[in-house]
């Protein structure tokens, strides 16, 4: 697997999909029997993660399969949860619990761990020392939006691997540039991203929405940017992804990554069911038969419109769904579907960021 290639696979069945993701990734290749790996889930809170803010532990558990049978047997899962909650609570409540006496793999909790001090980038940082002794780093995170820095995934799910202490200290100094040292000193060798239904606002879950899709990435800072775009956030939008670039962590030039879809025709259309804060911006759309993918793209891109106080300024129909094939609409279609309505954006999906733009295009 190339540094620029980034992995996409959509669906409903995690299992299944993260192996499909890592075998054709081919990331056995990159692993020996003896070396020690570690999974980072986001366990940031202890609530399962249909309410928007934890890793699926059915995609650990297919993570673990695949490794296993490929005689890969060294591994854990690591967490910290944020200081509000306690990381064991996190374990049993999210279902890793279960994981590890199904597959008889250790669960450590960072919150207990000793750490080492670090200094690349120019400022001293403790990490966790089960998370910087990994010979192989997986790192797990969800997709969704962060009340502070607009929207976590990569970079910034490394932040459960310091001790609570240094988490507290992250904040005072405006969590950006801390969290883009972290990722300078901290190796992570592969990142898979929990796209299923990650939280439209608040890192701590509640309002999920559907995006039915799992990522695999070797560059987190691609990832991220790329990931960024698909909830309607361009880079420029997230300082620490353009701070991680400076300190070469990784890059943001998506134009150079190469995206591979392996299932590029989804066509397993599923009732979006919004939740809380999404009924209010589900009220602008008319679908049909949308698949969720699609749907929560065009969910997460009117939440950008209306955090810019624009969402009112949407006066036409909004389309979206395979239920309008071939109808000819006065109105915005979103993807590819919808191609004859009077003004539509292609895609199958298309990336919210995409959404943002065509429908900032069509304000009254
Ligand atoms: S364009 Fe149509 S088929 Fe493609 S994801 Fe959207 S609704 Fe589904």
């Amino acid at each position: 697997m190339q540094k620029n290639d980034i992995y996409v696979i959509y669906g409903a069945n995690p299992i299944q999909m993260v192996k499909e993701l890592l075998n054709n990734a081919q990331i056995e290749r990159e692993i020996n029997p003896s070396m020690k790996i570690v999974l980072k889930p986001n366990l940031v809170v202890a609530k399962p993660s249909k309410e928007g803010a934890t890793t699926t532990p059915e995609i650990v558990e297919g993570i673990i399969q695949y490794l296993f049978e490929h005689n890969l047997k060294k591994v854990s899962i690591i967490e910290g949860s944020w200081i509000g909650d306690k990381t064991t609570k996190a374990f049993k409540v999210c279902g890793y619990e279960e994981i590890s006496q199904k597959y008889n793999i250790p669960l450590i909790d960072l919150q207990r761990d000793g750490y080492i001090t670090v200094n690349k980038g120019g400022e001293t940082l403790k990490i966790c020392k089960n998370a910087l002794e990994a010979d192989y780093f997986i790192n797990i995170p969800v997709l969704k939006a962060h009340c502070q820095t607009r929207f976590t995934c990569a970079l910034k799910n490394l932040k459960g691997c310091i001790p609570n202490s240094e988490k507290r200290r992250y904040h005072a100094l405006g969590l950006h540039k801390p969290i883009a040292l972290l990722a300078k000193n901290l190796k992570v060798d592969l990142t898979i991203v929990d796209a299923l239904n990650g939280d439209l606002t608040f890192e701590e879950g509640g309002n999920p929405v559907q995006m039915d899709r799992i990522i695999l990435g070797k560059d987190p800072v691609l990832t991220d940017t790329y990931c960024a775009s698909l909830i309607g956030y361009s880079k420029e939008d997230i300082k620490y992804i353009e701070l991680a670039e400076q300190l070469q962590v990784g890059s943001t030039a998506l134009e150079n990554a190469n995206i591979i879809e392996l299932n590029a025709n989804i066509k397993n259309s599923t009732s979006f069911k919004p939740s809380r804060q999404a009924v209010k911006l589900a009220l602008k759309i008319t679908a049909e038969d949308a698949c969720s993918a699609c749907y929560g793209g065009l969910i997460h891109a009117l939440n950008r419109l209306d955090e810019e106080g624009k969402l009112e300024r949407i006066t036409e129909n909004i389309y979206i769904g395979q239920g309008y094939k071939e109808k000819v609409m006065q109105g915005l279609g979103i993807g590819s579907c919808t191609s004859k309505c009077s003004s539509f954006l292609k895609g199958c999906p298309p990336k919210a960021i995409d959404i943002v733009n065509f429908l900032r295009e069509n304000l009254s």
